[in-house]
């Protein structure tokens, strides 16, 4: 079990039983008494109407590449990758508020796996074709035999605030208007976390800032992101000079401004509230955490 109050989707770690995916005869005869996550190559899942995902029976199942999550109280757990078969498909972003902390574990494995399949069939060493191992969690090239394990590449989003009453949030170019969030970039080979968190924040937005500090992380599998959240605090100068690439605008905001803004959803335009700031990121984004965890205290450390 990780934080129960940490990030949404970070809250639970189910048992992966990693032992277990080369066992061959032990995932045949698990795989008789499996529930099974589907998703579609769109990293859509099914679920009922009070938007659960649909465990379904692993002989409803038809034949798809099977891997292995782990084991739910004595059910084995596998994922497989379907095309939707019904209306009641939905996306990580339309049912991720209403998920529970195992059902979003189990739907963000599923789909990080899924989306490192898709991107990996061919070796980069070689170019030849790569086969599926050890239940879903390696892929193996048929030419050279090299192993492939799935990705996870580190970036790092933070809260940026001035120590007072405001927080530097910024809109990305296709966000629609008022839509803001905070600032985020990938990890460059050979950089630390902290460092790229300052590095991010000065190439977007020229704001020096200091007292970086880790918060917490959350798996964004679009395709492999694990993202590192932080905060850090305004040094110096809040003059914002915008790079002109990343960010549409970037500005300044105190809580109150903050507490009044809506959440985005991916179906309406944010409506107007009189600010410049009209939404921001869903609750169960890391964004979010960070905003709100900065919004309810009145600590400088935050
Ligand atoms: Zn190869």
């Amino acid at each position: 079990m990780t934080d129960p109050h940490g990030p949404p989707l970070s809250r639970l770690s189910y048992d992966r039983a990693a032992v277990r995916r080369s066992d061959d005869a032990w995932l045949a005869e698990a795989w008789q008494r499996a529930k099974v996550v589907l998703i579609s190559p769109g990293s859509a899942t099914p679920v009922d109407e009070q938007h659960r995902v649909e465990l379904r029976d692993a002989a409803a199942v038809s034949d798809g590449p099977r891997r292995f999550l782990g084991v739910v109280d004595d059910v084995p757990i596998f994922t497989v990758t379907a095309e939707p078969d019904g209306e009641n498909w939905r996306t990580l972003r339309q049912v991720g508020p209403m998920l529970d902390d195992l059902e979003a574990s189990l739907v963000v494995s599923a789909i990080g796996l899924e989306q490192w399949h898709q991107r990996h069939g061919r070796c980069p060493r070689c170019g030849a074709v790569t086969e599926e191992r050890q239940a879903g969690w390696t892929r193996e090239c048929v030419e050279d035999g090299s192993m492939h394990f799935p990705r996870t590449d580190p970036a790092v989003i933070m809260i940026v605030h001035d120590g007072d009453d405001r927080a530097l949030l910024g809109r990305g170019h296709q966000w629609g208007p008022g839509r803001f969030s905070t600032l985020a970039g990938f990890v460059e080979p050979g950089e630390s976390a902290e460092a790229a968190v300052a590095r991010e924040v000065f190439e977007e937005t020229a704001v020096r800032i200091r007292d970086i500090r880790y918060v917490a992380s959350q798996p964004w599998p679009f395709p492999a992101s694990l993202m590192l959240g932080f905060s850090a605090l305004l040094d110096g100068d809040p003059a914002i000079t915008l790079d002109g690439v990343e960010m549409a605008e970037a500005g300044w905001f105190t809580r109150a401004e903050v507490r009044q803004a809506r959440d985005w959803t991916d179906e309406a335009e944010t409506p107007e509230t009189g600010s410049r700031l009209r939404g921001i990121p869903p609750r169960f984004s890391i964004s979010r955490y960070l905003i709100d965890r900065w919004k309810t205290t009145s600590s400088p450390d935050r």
